[in-house]
């Protein structure tokens, strides 16, 4: 999803923050680096050169897929285009030798994931895809368009169509190269990434259930727009609603000892002190989206619009505000809402305050285990001649369903998936010259981590 967040429910994922400016530099950069890797191929052992020999054969196969699925509607509620879309990629896994399944989405209102998986004696490797886009079937955006030789508009062209054939074309390559069969590999294709379903725990128990016992974690998502980067923490993002109440009474008796502040200043007092206590924490931000307040107030339960009425000689009874609160680590999340409470907890007199926090996404923290897997990325990058990988900035990314496993597994990573900009947007253009650098060094990546067991970077 995007970094520019467009107007989202809570739960409302954010992949990717797709910066336009610069990235086609960077992308042609690495387009013309590409075209010299056959030179630094020598420099890899032989099955990591049969991987690449294998993605470079089946190169239009999965551009001919991509555009296929792309030209499928899979609106996160379009539950039949996102099943569709579900059943042509099952029939590829299935022909890579992989168990699959599907998991109905009806006890969290929503189409369902696709779940493959892939026995081997190998560490558990889980790759994380999502089937759904942001364009449902109303959106005028629907179908794939070739804007020249590398680039290419559509509905989820990168987010994240392109990261699901690139998982998957690196793990045929893996096959092709004899590699897989020993490898043990867990896919799990989201179908609700976008507006994931409720209750939430409902909805993401298939990718927390896959997570265990996985050495690491691959997100296939699109990332920040800039193939020389990845993912390795997200900021979580959770939502929170503060209530309070006064005493209501003619607007001459406000600040006596009997009537006392009225609601609308405790709430004002409540969201000044978060402001003045929290506001210059590093990565810790919390956006008061919406406010009501006054003698008759209701907020809908998307907490995206409300009515309030009041007269300006009432000292107002009620005051709701419903807001955001992203934290880079568990750590940061609990000491904020922690102090967050502290604040609640000191009314001004006659008045009282409620602040209760929902369920979202966790953040994705940037542990030593996920830097040590962007090494590894990083290193396959070089070794095939792509050049190096760095993390990017998680101010610039938003929360995705890599973010729920984080913290069940030693090692995470994201933005593996196809490179481009604009998403979330009628624009969403891919650079198509990524498809096959992306899936060599994904396989690259899945290969050493199988071979190596994730314990070192791997020297060829
Ligand atoms: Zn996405």
């Amino acid at each position: 999803m995007s970094y520019i967040l467009p107007m989202h429910m809570p739960f409302v994922s954010r992949c990717v923050v797709a910066l336009a400016v610069g990235t086609l530099v960077a992308l042609q950069s690495i387009g013309h680096t590409a075209a010299a890797q056959s030179a630094s191929a020598s420099a890899v052992p032989s099955t990591e050169r049969s991987i690449v020999r294998s993605v470079d054969s089946h190169n239009s196969d999965a551009l001919a897929l991509l555009v296929r699925l792309v030209d499928i509607n899979s609106g996160t509620t379009n539950h039949a285009g996102v099943r569709h879309v579900a059943d042509i990629l099952r029939a590829q896994f299935d022909s890579l030798g992989f168990a699959t399944k599907w998991v109905d989405g009806a006890a969290f209102h929503r189409a369902g994931h696709l779940v493959a998986e892939h026995p081997g004696p190998g560490p558990k490797i889980l790759i994380i895809g999502h089937l759904d886009t942001v364009f449902d079937l109303s959106s005028p955006f629907q179908k794939f368009e070739r804007l020249d030789d590398s680039t290419a508009r559509g509905p989820g062209v990168i987010d994240m169509k392109g990261g699901d054939v690139i998982a998957l074309y690196a793990l045929r390559a893996l096959e092709d190269a004899g590699a897989l069969d020993s490898m043990h590999v867990v896919v799990v294709y989201d179908g609700d990434e976008e507006d994931a379903g409720a209750p939430l725990s409902a909805a993401r128990q298939t990718l927390i259930d896959a997570a265990r016992g996985a050495r690491a974690a691959l997100g296939f998502e699109d990332g920040a727009g800039d193939p020389r980067t990845a993912v390795v923490s997200r900021r979580g993002d959770i939502s929170w609603t503060l209530t309070t109440t006064g005493r209501t009474a003619h607007s001459s008796q406000i600040f006596t000892k009997e009537y006392g502040a009225g609601a609308v200043y405790e709430a004002a007092r409540v969201l000044d002190a978060f402001y003045k206590q929290l506001s210059t924490q590093r990565y810790l931000t919390f956006n008061p989206g919406v406010v009501v307040g006054g003698t008759a107030v209701s907020l809908d339960s998307t907490q995206t619009s409300g009515t309030a009425a009041g007269k300006t000689n009432v000292v107002s009874d009620t005051a709701v505000v419903a807001g955001d609160l992203r934290t880079l680590s568990p750590a940061q999340l609990a000491a904020a809402q922690r102090s967050m409470l502290a604040i609640v907890r000191q009314h001004l007199p006659m008045t009282t305050a409620h602040l209760v926090f929902a369920d979202g996404y966790p953040p994705m923290a940037p542990t030593a285990g996920n830097k040590k897997l962007l090494a590894m990325y990083d290193r396959a990058s070089r070794d095939l001649g792509f050049g190096p990988v760095v993390a990017v900035d998680p101010s610039r990314a938003g929360a995705a369903d890599v973010s729920f496993v984080a913290n069940e597994v030693p090692m995470a990573i994201d933005a593996l998936g196809l490179s481009g900009h604009d998403d979330h947007s009628p624009q969403e253009t891919a650079d198509l010259r990524m498809l096959p650098v992306q899936t060599k060094r994904a396989a690259v990546l899945m290969y050493r981590l199988t071979v190596e067991g994730g314990t070192h970077p791997v020297t060829p």
